[in-house]
């Protein structure tokens, strides 16, 4: 036995392997030392090795070892599980035993370890930027190239994949994965002998043609798959999707996590935006909606139409009930699918696919008897195509209403649906009255009336009778066992009772194992039309979950078209409206135009709500864009093709990089990513460094955005100085968050106001923050002198000029002058006239 267990070590070094003996998994030698450590068991031996030592080893029961197995995962480990192959009581001498699949934490269909609202990845990234990712428990794979950088970074975060493979041991390959997912198991691809599979061989033929456009993409999707098959984990792909980051809205990473999308700066699903806005009841519909916030979309009418089915459904509230609580019987039938697909579904499993296959059809129904509207096409859009109303047949005729986890102990089957099935069941009660009536009649043979017939798994049937009755005892009966309280018999006649009843029993359940088998493996050849219906699901569950959300939070249907505008009427912040108290929120409006102000220069104290009003404004327009209403009076959104944040910075501190450090690599993405069509937020930039340096480098910022890339963008600052380039500048604007201060207090009245302030609040906002008077009135005298020393300075014209010359804009002019012109097109009379201008323009640079 120990022979077959390092012949499967063997096999799967890496991994722990999960030996079945009897009824538990147990582990060995170094397996069973690290996963003690991990699982928190108790460490016991068991014989000894060939170098005389004990061999360590801890085990699990078979029954529990989900739990522990997703433990393991979380560490990181990968586990592979050697089943016995034979049933132990059929076989003479060692059970064979072979590893059937191996668990990772990125390949795993197992329930327990997997969270039934997030997709669970395998990536595969190559040195030239190929990134696959491959999501076994639901069949899909997609695959994109990115450059190597801030790109796959963006791309890591969005997919957080728990395991990575890289094919490549480049070392600043791996940094990067390291530093961007410090949690993520990484593995870098071995070359194996599978390794001369084709990609062709791997993937359904037009699977393989999409993803032959893109080689780099392809080679990922190859790393990914051979990967998967070392591990022996054989899912057929439902789905491959090739795509573009570009053919979306581009969220950086700086973006995901600090606007807090699928997860709080904490980790935390609840108090995100995904935790608010999720109202789906089907797994797959919560991970849709979750892939749908970090993937908005870039093409206006395909959200128009995204957002026709929210409307729908927000409505009608009556409806949008009706389907929400038949969803709520759905259960996740892309899983349920593949499990299926691949053998692992469970008696259960098949029952929850009749469930929601059931759910699926009365759905339908309620989608068919909705009154005409404008909207038909959309639920149309929405009703699948094909119910499988075969499979849903086949499911109701074979199953009991709960059938069982397992399927080697009966109970599955209805009655009525295998004949001999009856036959044996009926067999099997007959002959346990048989017994009965066989106890009666013994009691009037023997005059005994405490004789009793009974049964033990070890034993078999037999006649109990005390000691004391021990003379009255017929010669025919046979004596078996001896106890304390009397002797156990066996006569011809029970015998022969036992076997029929024994085998009919075991027999019956054999033909139920071998039934639901075939039934699994009809079921799953269905696998890819399950799969359909699963996604017509998830998008029915994303539409009425948002059609919920915006019922219930009041949020408007945005009007999406190609302009470069962006209006939010009385707009508020999801999140900090929904833990404020009730009405306690103030809406503010936001607007942004190409022609008037297209930037926004936000000024106002500390805790006034300026991050708030920009990060809303950033999120309005990722939930417009991923399909749902946003919290607004009114939306006008001309679709934007990345949003950049460039606020607070705690998450990456602990990994080493300092504060300014991270504003300055912020602010380089996106000034050298940010296009005319961007949306970008600045909460303070350069108060890292020194003021002068600091506001010197907001101010070059703010100017670059406005003038060179001219995106939308709100930049909030506490150099108020800064609001003098918003005076000059033809698109910038000055906006204030309002506070007053009352007796000596702070009132936030957190509303938006036209205008910069002229003053920063810092003391006042110390004091309400409970900074000692001593301190305070120091830091009073102190300020009082800086002020006035300032005061001065600014008497002197010549230091004024040195910090805030206007020179860049106005180079600028000339610079734009020049190049607007057209040569081939100018008459002399036109060169003449810019000529002119441009010498104005110089002479102004010169004063
Ligand atoms: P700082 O300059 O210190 O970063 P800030 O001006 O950016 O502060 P926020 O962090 O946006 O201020 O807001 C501070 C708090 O004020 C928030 O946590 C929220 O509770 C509250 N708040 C912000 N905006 C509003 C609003 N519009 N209505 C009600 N409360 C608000």
């Amino acid at each position: 036995m120990m022979r077959q267990f390092l012949r499967a070590k063997s096999q799967y070094p890496d991994a722990i392997v999960f030996f079945r003996l009897g009824d538990f998994y147990e582990m060995f030698y170094e397996d069973a030392e690290r996963a003690t450590g991990i699982l928190d068991i108790a460490l016991t031996s068991r014989g000894t090795g060939p170098d005389g030592n004990k061999i360590p080893m801890c085990g699990v029961p078979h029954h529990a070892a989900a739990g522990y197995l997703a433990t393991l995962l979380r560490s990181g480990e990968k586990v592979a599980i050697c089943e016995q192959m034979a049933d132990p009581s059929s076989v003479k001498g060692v059970v064979p035993r072979e590893v059937v699949r191996v668990v990772t934490p990125g390949l795993c269909l197992e329930p327990d370890a997997l969270d039934a609202k997030s997709e669970n990845f395998l990536v595969a990234v190559t040195p030239d930027g190929g990134v696959a990712a491959l999501e076994v428990s639901t069949g899909c794979l997609r695959a994109c190239e990115v450059e190597v950088g801030p790109h796959l970074v963006g791309e890591l975060v969005r997919l957080d994949p728990p395991e990575l493979v890289l094919a490549t041991d480049d070392p600043q390959l791996r940094a990067l994965c390291e530093n961007t997912l410090p949690t993520a198991a990484l593995r870098i691809a071995t070359p194996r002998d599978t390794d001369t599979e084709p990609l062709g061989s791997l993937v359904s033929p037009s699977a393989h043609a999409e993803l032959q456009s893109s080689p780099e993409a392809a080679c990922a999707a190859h790393v990914a798959l051979l990967y998967a098959r070392a591990h022996r984990m054989d899912v057929r792909i439902h789905r491959a999707d090739l795509y573009t980051p570009g053919a979306r809205l581009v969220l950086d990473d700086a973006a995901v996590r600090n606007l807090e999308l699928v997860r709080t700066l904490d980790g935390k699903r609840q108090g995100s935006l995904l935790g608010l806005l999720d109202e789906t009841r089907t797994p797959m519909g919560a991970r849709t909606l979750r892939s749908r916030l970090l993937e908005p979309l870039t093409d206006v009418e395909r959200i128009r139409r995204r957002h026709d089915a929210v409307d729908i459904f927000a409505a009608d509230p009556r409806f949008r009930d009706e389907v929400r609580v038949e969803l709520g019987g759905m259960g996740d039938l892309e899983r349920l699918a593949v499990r299926t697909g691949v053998g692992l579904a469970t008696p259960r499993d098949l029952g929850a696919i009749r469930d929601g296959l059931r759910a699926a059809r009365r759905i339908d129904a309620v989608l068919d008897g909705r009154p005409e509207s404008t909207l038909d096409d959309v639920l149309a859009g929405l009703r699948p195509e094909d119910l499988c109303l075969d499979l849903l047949e086949a499911l109701e005729d074979a199953l009991v209403e709960s059938p069982p986890t397992v399927d080697r102990q009966g109970g599955i089957f209805k009655a009525g649906h295998i004949e001999e099935l009856d036959a044996l069941r009926t067999l099997s009660t007959t002959s346990k009255d048989i017994v009965l009536d066989l106890e009666r009649r013994e009691r009037e043979r023997t005059g005994i009336g405490s004789l009793k017939v009974k049964f033990t798994k070890v034993f078999g049937y037999y006649i109990e009778i005390s000691n004391a009755k021990l003379d009255a005892v017929p010669s025919d009966y046979v004596r078996k066992q001896t106890v304390a309280s009397g002797e156990r018999f066996i006569t011809a006649e029970l015998a022969d009772l036992q076997g029929r009843i024994l085998h009919a029993d075991e027999r019956a359940r054999a033909l139920e194992a071998s039934t639901f088998q075939a039934l699994r493996r009809d079921v799953g050849e269905h696998a890819p039309r399950l799969h359909r219906i699963a996604r017509t699901m998830a998008a029915i569950d994303v539409a009425a979950g948002l059609g919920e959300v915006a019922h219930k939070r009041g949020y408007v249907r945005p009007e999406m078209d190609g302009s470069r505008r962006l209006l939010l009427e009385e707009s508020r912040h999801p999140t900090v409206e929904y833990f404020a108290p009730r009405g306690e929120f103030v809406p503010n409006t936001l607007e942004l135009d190409p022609e008037a102000t297209r930037f926004m220069l936000l000024t106002g104290p500390n805790m006034s709500g300026k991050s708030t009003a920009m990060r809303q404004a950033a999120l309005a327009v990722i939930m417009g864009q991923a399909g749902g209403f946003v919290a607004a009076r009114r939306a006008e959104i001309g679709v934007v093709d990345r949003v950049y944040t460039r606020v607070g910075a705690s998450d990456k501190l602990a990994r080493g990089q300092s504060t300014f450090m991270v504003e300055m690599t912020e602010a380089s993405a996106i000034l050298r990513g940010a296009t005319d069509r961007s949306f970008v937020i600045l909460d303070e930039i350069g108060r890292g460094t020194s003021t002068y340096d600091g506001l010197a480098i907001a101010w070059a910022v703010a100017e670059h955005l406005h003038d060179v890339v001219q995106c939308r963008a709100i930049f909030a600052t506490h150099y108020h100085e800064l609001c003098e380039l918003a005076d000059r500048a033809a698109h910038a604007a000055n906006f204030n968050v309002a506070a007053k201060e009352h007796d000596d207090r702070m009132i936030f009245l957190h509303r938006l106001v036209p205008g910069g302030s002229n003053r920063s609040y810092g003391l006042a906002v110390a004091r309400l923050a409970g900074v000692p008077p001593v301190v305070l009135a120091r830091a009073q005298a102190k300020l009082d002198e800086l002020e006035h020393l300032h005061a001065q300075n600014d008497e002197r014209p010549s230091d004024q000029i040195a910090l805030f010359a206007p020179a860049a804009p106005l180079q600028s002019e000339v610079g734009k002058t020049l190049h607007a012109i057209d040569i081939e097109r100018m008459t002399p009379v036109d060169a003449l006239v810019t000529l002119a201008r441009l010498i104005d323009l110089a002479k102004q640079d010169d004063d």
